[in-house]
């Protein structure tokens, strides 16, 4: 008896789509939580909610192939499987699958496109991301049927776009939750595994920066395009940081329009060759 006790409680690793549609047809109120692995508190963060919420979690390891438009991204992605379910279990996940490219890519769906409005931010430099990124959202929707799936709000826009699309095709909602931060105000992120100490600190500088141009902006927010371009000149020469953009946005539709309404300042720059994003 004992025995079935632990089996029962045990977290079930998943590898096939047999397997996965066996384990968890039973389940109605599943809330599910997407990763690519390497995982830290923030991506705890979201499976606490879930497990809050819902009454059984599943968590998914799989680093897309097809939202990455840069194969060396790909190729250097962080990953360390062993301690992510290590990880899963001491947070007693109840499902973890870990799909393959082959199997989860075996159905021909039709392609997923951006309108022009949606090609804004990462969307305007990292073509084919976000298709990708919807795209295997729909997969996993349909396989899995989640009553909930939890995402960051340190991927705003990719919270944004999956929102609209994922609850205009199915019964689940897409929750977010809020961007965790270390002591220096760095948002933890897999790839911050990619920088060195010297790094590390930088983005804590810059961090920092960031959230106090964001409270200017608040209170000047006419003159946020000016604020904004200086500040931007400031911090390339300052750290030596390649911008790809610092722009102010609200988070209703994502238009520029910011004088009413709330609004998020977003970021992606380069620092030592790794690419990192944020919004404060
Ligand atoms: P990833 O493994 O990077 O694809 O992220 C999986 C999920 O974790 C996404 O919904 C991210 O937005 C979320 N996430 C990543 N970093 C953080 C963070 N620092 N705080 C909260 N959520 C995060």
């Amino acid at each position: 008896m004992f025995y079935l006790l632990i089996l029962l409680l045990q977290m079930k690793l998943i590898k096939q789509i047999t397997d996965l549609n066996k384990a968890i047809n039973i389940e109605k109120r599943l809330g599910f939580v997407p990763t690519m692995g390497s995982l830290h508190k923030g991506h705890e963060a979201l499976i606490k909610e879930s497990q809050k919420k819902c009454k059984k979690t599943i968590v998914t390891i799989f680093v897309n192939p097809t939202q990455f438009n840069n194969k060396n991204d790909y190729k250097n992605y962080p990953q360390d499987l062993n301690k992510d379910l290590k990880i899963l279990k001491k947070l007693k996940v109840d499902y973890v699958y870990l799909p393959t490219v082959d199997e989860v890519f075996k159905e021909r769906l039709p392609k997923i496109l951006l309108n022009k409005s949606q090609k804004i931010l990462c969307a305007r430099f990292r073509k084919g991301h976000f298709e990708g990124v919807l795209d295997i959202l729909n997969r996993f929707a349909k396989l899995i049927s989640p009553k909930s799936i939890f995402m960051g709000e340190k991927d705003f826009q990719q919270f944004f776009l999956v929102k609209n699309f994922i609850e205009k095709k199915y019964k689940t909602k897409v929750y977010v939750c809020k961007t965790i931060r270390d002591s220096k105000m760095i948002a933890l992120s897999s790839r911050n595994n990619l920088l060195n100490k010297n790094g590390h600190n930088t983005l804590g500088l810059i961090s920092n920066e960031l959230v106090n141009l964001k409270k200017i902006i608040y209170k000047n927010r006419k003159q946020s395009k000016k604020i904004i371009s200086i500040i931007k000149k400031d911090l390339v020469q300052k750290f030596k940081v390649k911008i790809e953009y610092l722009e102010c946005r609200n988070t209703i539709n994502l238009s520029t329009n910011i004088q009413k309404r709330s609004f998020k300042l977003f970021v992606a720059f380069y620092l030592n060759n790794v690419r990192l994003i944020d919004n404060f």
